[in-house]
Formats: C-alpha cells, sequence, structure tokens
C-alpha cells in the first residue's frame, strides 16, 4: 500500500486562473499555448509566450510546478507548428511537456533530451503495455490515464505502471475516448485532436424559427428546441437525430 500524498495538478486557462490554481493549493499547473498545438484550444482562453513566462516563473516563485499541454496532433502541411512549441516549451524552463503524438514525442527525446515528457491523456493508452511502449521509446515519466477507465482498470493499470500515473479528479462532459473523436471534422473541419477544437464557436448558428430554436454547425440542423426547453452547445454527439423517421 502506498500512502504518499498524491500531487494536485490543476488546469490553468489563463494567467489569473494559474494564480488562484497557486495561491489556493495547487502542488501543479498546467497550461497550453493559444493556437492548434493545445487540445483545450478555446477562444478567450490559454497562453501566448509571454504569459506562458509569466505564469512558469509565478508558480516556481511559490515552490510549484508548470507543465504544459502540447497535445493534438500534426497534419503532414504544419509540422513546424508543433516542433516550434516544442521548442518554445523547452526554452521557457516548464517542468513537464504533456504530448500524445509519436512523432513528436521522439522530436523532443532527441533534441530535447533534459525535457521532461508527459504522456497526454489524448494518447488515448488504456493499459500498461502501452505505457510501458512509450517509456521504452520516449522516455516518458508520467501518463495521464483516459476518463474511460473504471476505478478496477485504473488500479491494474497503476500498479503495473512503469511509470508516474495521474488521473482526471474532474472532468468534461465530452464522451469520447480522448484522442479518439473525429466527429467535428466532418462538418467543420476543426476537431480536438487536431486543432484543438470541438464544434468551435465560429461554426455554430443559432436561429428561432416558426418550429423552435434551431442550432446549426457549419449550416448543418443539429438541433430544434421547443420554446422553454433547455438547449446546450451544440456539437455533434450531442445533437438529436432522426433515423429511419424515428428521433434518436
Ligand atoms: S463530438 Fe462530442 S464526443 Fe466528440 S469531441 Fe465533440 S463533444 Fe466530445
Amino acid at each position: 500500500m502506498n500512502d504518499r500524498k498524491p500531487e494536485l495538478v490543476c488546469p490553468a486557462g489563463g494567467l489569473p486562473a494559474l494564480k488562484a490554481a497557486v495561491d489556493n493549493g495547487a502542488d501543479a499547473v498546467y497550461v497550453g499555448f493559444r493556437d492548434d498545438t493545445n487540445a483545450r484550444n478555446f477562444s478567450g482562453l490559454n497562453f501566448g509566450p509571454e504569459d506562458t513566462a509569466r505564469g512558469i516563473e509565478y508558480a516556481h516563485r511559490a515552490g510549484k510546478k508548470a507543465l504544459l499541454a502540447i497535445n493534438t496532433y500534426p497534419q503532414a502541411h504544419n509540422w513546424s507548428v508543433w516542433t516550434t512549441a516544442v521548442d518554445r516549451a523547452a526554452v521557457l524552463g516548464i517542468d513537464a511537456v504533456i504530448m500524445a503524438d509519436p512523432g513528436l514525442l521522439r522530436y523532443a527525446a532527441s533534441h530535447h533530451p533534459d525535457l521532461r515528457l508527459h504522456l497526454s491523456v489524448q494518447a488515448s493508452a488504456t493499459t500498461y503495455k502501452a505505457l510501458e511502449f512509450y517509456h521504452q521509446q520516449f522516455g516518458i515519466q508520467r501518463a495521464v490515464l483516459p476518463r474511460v477507465l473504471s476505478l478496477q482498470q485504473l488500479w491494474h493499470t497503476i500498479v503495473n505502471s512503469p511509470v508516474e500515473i495521474e488521473v482526471f479528479g474532474y472532468g468534461s462532459l465530452c464522451v469520447m475516448v480522448e484522442g479518439r473523436c473525429a466527429l467535428s471534422s466532418y462538418i467543420t473541419g476543426r476537431s480536438p485532436n487536431a486543432s484543438g477544437g470541438c464544434s468551435p464557436a465560429e461554426s455554430v448558428r443559432w436561429e428561432e424559427t416558426a418550429l423552435g430554436r434551431e442550432s446549426r454547425l457549419n449550416g448543418v440542423l443539429i438541433d430544434r428546441h421547443g420554446l422553454n426547453e433547455a438547449a446546450g452547445y451544440p456539437t455533434l454527439c450531442k445533437g438529436r437525430y432522426y433515423t429511419d423517421a424515428q428521433p434518436y
């Protein structure tokens, strides 16, 4: 039985959030750049280079760690955007980079051998055998396990893991197995895996019609709500559709 106190790692969508986390008990904070390299690439959030430097300094001054997620998957035409992000993270003195793409892990391990590597939840590694692979190939020192694992599956992975394990205490309501949902890209051209955003806001339209309040993604009808019906953000998985004239 290991009674070591767990480390509390908190996400920060901006500098004020980072400071609040550091001031209120986080042992480490993790942030992401304000671009496609970050799987939480939401409008109005995240960090530019200057914010990142200030955030790292703030965390370090308080004796806390600062981690950076570069956890989307580069595409064939934009590989250098991701390697530039890794280079920038190394120069800024980040404590660890959280990554998913094997090519990028290889790049970081060979170009920045002192940079600590964590495997992102976006890598969707669900077994200790997968963790052994990433550890042997790239030297990862920690893995973030997918939220979809049961407590029993988590325990089995943790006791056999060659690396530290991080698990979510609290996660969003997205139902995908991390790193494996491309639904949004079929309609908007953007998905969490390649550009960090599902059903991005610029593709969303709401319209009051005689039939109800309609939500569309890139012009495609996702849902129609009655007058007093609560309407959530229109992601593809949460739409309501008809199959064989039956609502689904
Ligand atoms: S479509 Fe749904 S399950 Fe897929 S990434 Fe978006 S919110 Fe998650």
